[in-house]
């Protein structure tokens, strides 16, 4: 199958309320504009800044980019001036970067909290206790140009669907728990970004409303 069949079959799977981003990181810009021209997707996602950047020159600016990956401070400026959602904000530090280019660029720019679910020590992001000690701060409170739109989780890279599905709990609770006590139900804090190829179904069934899926429809990197 080409990779607007494989969108679209997993589309049909996938709830209208939940957004895919298609994730083309590694792939070529003719991948994603086939992908563009036959199904009309418009939400793309890229791990590295300068690859997003070269790939925002090359297409038309229909798309909207989606940035996933660890996101260092140095490359924010590549991407500050268009990025539509930073879903990888893993540290107090780096969103206080990503505000700075921000301000440069006259914007705000929307980003997901991402919060260690994983049983894992790769995986980047806030612990729950650190992203309470972080909205506490005055520091925090005085950050304009960001929005935080919500959380982002990635689960264990593991065969065991019991515990996937635990740990995108994990991730549903907090999310709550933040919007409740941080959040005061504001409505622009509404995405929990969790679910790849291979967890999607069970990520929405566990409350995702954003998944992110790569090979799945660009086939193996
Ligand atoms: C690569 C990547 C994905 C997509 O992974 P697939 O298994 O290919 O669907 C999703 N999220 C992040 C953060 C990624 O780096």
């Amino acid at each position: 199958m080409n990779s607007a069949d494989c969108f679209k079959l997993i589309r049909s799977k996938v709830p209208d309320g939940v957004k895919i981003v298609a994730v083309s990181k590694t792939k070529p810009a003719a991948m994603i504009e086939e992908l563009y021209m036959k199904t009309g997707h418009t939400i793309f996602g890229e791990n590295k800044a300068r690859e997003l950047e070269s790939k925002r020159n090359n297409l038309t600016k229909d798309i909207n980019w989606h940035f996933l990956g660890h996101l260092q401070s140095n490359k924010i400026k590549y991407i500050a001036s268009f990025v539509e959602l930073i879903h990888s904000v893993d540290s107090f530090r780096l969103l206080q970067e990503i505000n700075k280019e921000a301000v440069k660029c006259n914007r705000v720019i929307p980003c997901l909290l991402q919060l260690y679910i994983a049983k894992e020590d790769t995986k980047f992001g806030f612990s729950i206790d650190e992203v309470n000690q972080m909205l506490d701060d005055k520091v925090f409170q005085e950050l304009s140009n960001i929005s935080l739109h919500g959380v982002m989780g990635m689960a264990t890279f593991t065969p065991d669907v019991t515990q996937i599905r635990s740990e995108f709990h994990t991730l549903f609770n907090y999310f709550n728990a933040l919007r409740t006590r941080n959040f005061s139900y504001d409505p622009l804090f509404c995405e929990i970004s969790m679910g790849m190829t291979d967890d999607y179904l069970l990520a929405i069934e566990e409350g995702s409303t954003m998944v992110r899926i790569g090979s799945g429809i660009f086939g193996g990197r």
